[in-house]
């Protein structure tokens, strides 16, 4: 059975990486057939401190984001992290089963940690295993993300290997299966979006937390808004390529290249068949429209569905209460696992 799991923090700016690496794709895994859960993860969001009262927008804008996207919140389950106590409960159980050295590692929590190190909160330098336990509270067998997110679910799959071999002996005690407790989660990470980067710098992912809001377009960014970020981006003097292989060494380039591909669901060669030769001047102008097309449909229904916020907390209500259902049973089994002894 296929069960796929991801979210998206609540920290603002929604952009066009969010949209392409991740919540576009959440709408097209629909199609199997799988139950997805879909999670605003407002627990990680407050790794880096949240004005209290944005929060509750930012909240609200990245479920209206996931149902004007068209995720179907009575075929997935849509919910807000913060309502379904097993994703706290078992962080704390896996914080004793993964190693300081696994998260000394996390390239993450250095660069958003930055230079005052000592200083970072608790919460972002244990954030992934957070992570681990929203996967693997659903025994989650597929988890599309950007590529950004692949050492953690590394560092997931090393969570749940090492759990089910520390309590192998416990686990085939309370008659689970031979295979381990946990499933060994399946990242899905590609397409030609898979990495979006800045539009100011072809070496820096497009992020929520860019000082600069000409870096990134934003999911409420208006036509005219979008026009001028695109006509603004960086690029290089040359023409576009007419192959895929001319991209490389021009990050820039491939960037604009690949957003391109994503939004028109097809290949950064098709691309190039067709603008091969073209100035950026030309490109960028077509690549507008295309964003523009593509977007501003989200855009609006993102409007609509704010308005009426009553509406949006009755959706993560009752997804809160289905992802409940289905994480209680395994926490259950965990705590059993590990041998605590349970409420009569
Ligand atoms: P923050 O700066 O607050 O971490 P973020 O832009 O990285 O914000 P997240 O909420 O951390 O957004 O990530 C949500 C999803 O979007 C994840 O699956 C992540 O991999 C994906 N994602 C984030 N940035 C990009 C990007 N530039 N290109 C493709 N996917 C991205
Ligand atoms: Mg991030």
């Amino acid at each position: 059975n296929e069960l796929v799991f991801s979210g998206v923090q609540p920290t603002g700016n929604l952009h066009l990486g969010n949209y392409l690496g991740a919540i576009k794709r959440f709408v097209e895994m629909q199609t199997r057939d799988a139950q997805c859960l879909y999670c605003v993860v407002d627990m990680h969001a407050i790794t880096l401190w949240q004005d209290p009262q944005a929060l509750r927008g930012q909240i609200r804008e990245v479920t209206a984001a996931f149902l004007a996207a068209g995720i179907d919140p009575t075929r997935s389950i849509v919910f807000n992290q913060s309502q379904v106590p097993a994703h706290a409960e078992l962080a704390w159980i896996f914080n004793c089963v993964a190693r300081i050295g696994w998260l000394n590692r996390m390239t993450q929590f250095k660069d958003k940690a930055g230079k005052d190190r000592e200083n970072a909160s608790v919460g972002l330098y244990a954030y992934p295993v957070l992570m681990a336990a929203d996967i693997l509270a659903y025994r989650a067998t597929h988890v599309p993300v950007g590529e950004d997110q692949k050492q953690h679910l590394e560092l997931t799959r090393d969570i749940a290997q090492k759990f089910n071999t520390d309590f192998a002996g416990s686990i085939a005690a309370h008659g689970h299966g031979e295979d381990g407790f946990f499933p060994v989660t399946e990242p899905l990470i590609g397409g030609p979006a898979a990495r979006v980067m800045s539009l100011r710098d072809g070496a820096k992912k497009m992020s929520k937390s860019d000082a600069s809001d000409n870096s990134r377009i934003n999911l409420t960014d208006d036509q005219d808004l979008i026009a001028q970020k695109v006509r603004k981006a960086k690029t290089d003097p040359d023409p576009l390529p007419s192959e895929a292989e001319g991209l490389k060494g021009r990050p820039e380039a491939d960037n604009l290249v690949g957003i391109y591909a994503a939004l028109a669901e097809t290949t950064r060669e098709a691309v190039l068949a067709q603008y091969g030769g073209a100035q950026f001047s030309a490109f960028k102008g077509a690549l507008v429209d295309l964003a523009v097309e593509k977007l501003a449909p989200i855009n609006a229904e993102m409007k609509r569905l704010t308005a009426d916020p009553g509406h949006i907390d009755a959706v993560l209500a009752d997804g809160a209460a289905r992802a409940e259902a289905i994480a209680a049973p395994t926490l259950d089994a965990v705590k059993d696992i590990v041998g605590f002894v349970r409420r009569t």
